[in-house]
C-alpha cells in the first residue's frame, strides 16, 4: 500500500500494489473467507463490519479486503478500483505528484512538460527517462 495523490478524489488516498489489488478482486470473487483468512494471516484482530448501504453491500468482501490492506474505510465500491499503484505513472519530477498514466505526455497537476508538448507529443517517460530514475 502506498498513499498517493488521487486524481479523481483530489486527495491523498491509500492505492493498492499490484498484488494487494489482486487480492482484493479476488476477494469479490471468493467472498467474505478469503478476507477472514488474510486477516488471520496477518495476524489482527476481528474488525467489526464496514457500514455499507444498499449496492455496496454486494462488495463487501472487496471493500473488507481494501480496509483489511490498508486501513482505510472506503465504503464505495467504484473508488477502490481506481486505487491501485499500477495506473499512475512516476512521481512528476516538478510537483512530486504521480502523473496520471505511465503514458502521460505532461503534468496536469504543474504543467511540467507541456511547453514542448507539440515538438514532442511521446509519453514524458520516454522522451526524458533521465527524469525518472529513482
Ligand atoms: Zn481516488
Ligand atoms: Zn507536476
Amino acid at each position: 500500500m502506498k498513499i498517493l495523490w488521487c486524481w479523481r478524489c483530489q486527495q491523498d488516498m491509500p492505492m493498492l500494489e499490484p498484488a494487494e489489488f489482486r487480492l482484493m478482486i479476488r476477494a469479490r470473487e471468493e467472498g467474505m473467507g478469503l478476507v477472514e483468512q488474510e486477516r488471520l494471516r496477518r495476524g489482527g484482530s476481528a474488525l467489526a463490519p464496514l457500514a455499507l448501504e444498499g449496492l455496496a453491500e454486494r462488495f463487501r468482501p472487496m471493500l473488507e479486503m481494501y480496509r483489511l490492506l490498508t486501513g482505510f474505510e472506503e465504503t464505495n465500491p467504484n473508488a477502490v478500483y481506481h486505487h491501485s499503484t499500477a495506473q499512475f505513472g512516476p512521481p512528476c519530477p516538478q510537483c512530486h505528484k504521480p502523473l496520471r498514466t505511465p503514458q502521460a505526455r505532461y503534468c496536469p497537476q504543474c504543467g511540467f512538460g507541456k511547453d514542448d508538448m507539440s515538438a514532442d507529443p511521446r509519453p514524458l517517460l520516454l522522451k526524458r527517462p533521465d527524469l525518472f530514475r529513482e
